[in-house]
């Protein structure tokens, strides 16, 4: 039995000791300095370890101890606690887009935009009028202003305005018949092709669009009525080196260039839908009628999390989102549960690190209908004013933006289905990442 244990021993051992070297390698490549430091530091403590229980070496306290360390395996992998999706308490309502910031910020005193909205709303115009005086994004006096940087987001915001007239237009004449299967395949594979990560279809429901125009084509106010069934919506990825860089001027670059990348593929793919004969929008920044993160969530891209973005099984928040809605009959897909809303629960890493406090760190609440969480979107449009980019912190902080590599696949995994490693996850996040990463502070 002697040898066996000693056997036994070794194996663990060497196990033990290549796992945490295939992390440190990993955290290398990632650049993790703090990652790096603690498998080190866990390598060169293991060792001594090792040294200490091979010159005390007992058989029965090894194989009672390897004994229940694979019990706790077990149970940590066991679906016991499987994901739960998110709870919808009542038919949910629908969003005014009178009501974001990015349409807020556009009225202007004296206008009839700004006279309707602050007379139904009077308590929202001192912090509107705060946020307004602040110097526009990309322009001189925010914090992180960089001109050349600037620039080139300019220049992305630019090429996505000039497509805007290609959002809607109208169907060929003739509507060509199409076996949704067949059809929906194909939407896919050319959402693919045209860069797209992911990409799913859900049933158009009155919660996915705004219920009136606050900015964008169209009157303000005029009610938003959209005769379409399906919405086709697909997932760009941002370069996590420059998400890293957040909040500084290159993640603004980084977002305004995936901005453009979702609305060149989504005015093709409207385009190319309404060559069909069939009514097709595209839904893209600064002109949307959908609301991206909800319809995501319908089409299973994701689920929201305590961010309040969608968080994507693969690339986390760390992606920007572009749609098509359309009167061609499609196939949809399920929404999809991973563990998001348990792992939020326990996590609070992102309204830790939030500059303006614009992330709670309580409990959900239903919300039009839907049980989520809350955010604070005039404390975080006015962090966004004050620096003069859209800031990301969240997410660079935010677990699931960890880059896709076996690491974390693995950590993923086993999250997605137990309370146990859920717990170990967080933990291990703030060993190995820290839990404070920001301090730049409002
Ligand atoms: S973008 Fe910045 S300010 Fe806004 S919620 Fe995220 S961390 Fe907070
Ligand atoms: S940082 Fe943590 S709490 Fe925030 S969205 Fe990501 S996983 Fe959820």
């Amino acid at each position: 039995m002697n040898s066996i244990a000693e056997i036994l021993f070794i194996v663990f051992s060497c196990f033990v000791f290549s796992a945490i070297f295939l992390f440190a390698v990993f955290s290398c490549l990632e650049k993790e300095k703090r990652a790096l430091t603690v498998s080190v530091l866990a390598i060169v403590f293991g060792a001594g370890l090792f040294i200490l229980a091979w010159s005390f070496f007992n058989p029965i306290f090894f194989l009672f101890f390897i004994g229940i360390l694979i019990l706790f395996g077990i149970y940590s992998i066991l679906p016991l606690s499987p994901a739960t999706s998110v709870r919808i308490v009542s038919e949910p309502g629908q969003y005014d887009e009178r009501d974001i910031m990015f349409a807020r910020a556009l009225y202007i005193e004296g206008g009839d935009a700004y006279r309707d909205y602050y007379f139904r709303f009077p308590h929202r115009k001192q912090t509107d009028d705060l946020i307004r005086s602040l110097p526009e994004m990309l322009q001189s006096g925010g914090r992180f202003y960089e001109p050349a940087v600037a620039l080139v987001a300019a220049g992305y915001f630019e090429q996505v305005k000039a497509i805007y007239p290609f959002v809607s237009r109208r169907p060929a004449g003739t509507k060509t018949a199409q076996d949704p299967e067949k059809i929906t395949g194909m939407v896919k594979k050319m959402t693919f092709a045209l860069g797209a990560i992911d990409v799913g279809v859900a049933k158009v429901s009155p919660h996915l669009w705004y219920s009136h125009v606050g900015r964008g084509p169209g009157s303000y106010g005029e009610r938003i009525f959209l005769p379409h069934h399906f919405v086709i919506v697909f997932a760009v990825p941002m370069v996590w080196e420059a998400v890293k860089k957040a909040p500084g001027m290159p993640v603004i670059a980084e977002s305004a260039k995936r901005y453009w990348k979702s609305g060149v593929i989504a005015v093709t793919m409207a385009a190319w839908i309404r060559s069909m004969g069939y009514q097709a929008r595209a839904h893209i920044d600064g002109n949307y009628r959908m609301i991206l993160p909800a319809a995501g969530a319908a089409a299973g891209l994701g689920e929201i999390g305590r961010i309040g973005l969608l968080i994507h099984p693969v690339y986390g928040p760390c992606m920007r989102l572009g749609a098509v809605s359309t009167d061609m009959p499609l196939c949809v897909d399920k929404p999809v549960t991973f563990g998001v809303q348990e792992f939020c629960l326990l996590c609070t890493k992102c309204a830790l690190n939030c500059p303006s406090g614009a992330i709670s760190f309580g409990g959900k609440k239903v919300i039009l209908g839907v049980e989520k969480w809350s955010t604070n979107q005039e404390a975080c449009y006015r962090y966004w004013r004050t620096v003069g980019t859209d800031c990301g912190i969240c997410l660079r902080v935010c677990p699931y933006s960890k880059p896709d590599n076996i690491p974390h696949r693995m950590i993923r995994a086993v999250i997605r289905r137990s309370a146990v490693a859920r717990r170990l996850a967080v933990y291990g996040e703030n060993l190995f990442y820290g839990k404070r990463i920001y301090r730049g502070g409002e």
